[in-house]
């Protein structure tokens, strides 16, 4: 079968086995760098603002999509979020069951591009699309620079 034919029976594709050695450090960049040192020494969530486009990134990136200028602004993104999609896991990324159901969803700020997907700090039949949430930060000593500094996101109460 040539890359011009098509198929559906996934069992005609041909494969081979191995391993290839794919070892790669990948930096953050200086908007992720600098998003993660504000979050680990700050507990801050930061943004980046494209003053031309009046638009901001959630994550930070170094670039305007829109413009293409370079970004050196940043900001706090608003306290509180709101979840946009949710998923429950049940089972880990090897299909073992987990102990207890996890709760995933995608979390945007007013008036910034983007978001973050992180754990949400719900039980499952809470979990909702339009829930207002707030991140719940690690306790400083415990904090590394990752997104882990994130417990994930709970629910603002009123
Ligand atoms: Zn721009």
């Amino acid at each position: 079968m040539t890359f011009l034919d098509r198929t559906t029976d996934a069992r005609r594709f041909r494969h081979w086995e191995g391993n290839v050695e794919a070892d790669y450090i990948y930096t953050s960049g200086v908007a992720g760098e600098r998003f993660f040192v504000a979050l680990r020494d700050e507990g801050r969530i930061l943004a980046s603002r494209c003053t031309s486009c009046d638009l901001n990134y959630l994550p930070p990136r170094m670039f305007c999509e829109d413009c293409f200028a370079e970004l050196t602004e940043y900001l706090d993104v608003p306290k509180t979020g709101q979840v946009a999609a949710v998923t429950v896991a049940y089972e880990d990324r090897t299909g073992a069951k987990l102990s207890h159901p996890q709760v995933w969803g995608f979390v945007i700020f007013k008036g910034i591009r983007g978001g973050l997907l992180h754990r949400l700090l719900v039980p499952p039949a809470r979990a909702r699309a339009g829930l207002a949430v707030r991140p719940k930060l690690r306790p400083r000593e415990a904090r590394t620079g990752t997104i882990a500094d994130i417990d994930g996101f709970e629910p603002v109460r009123f």
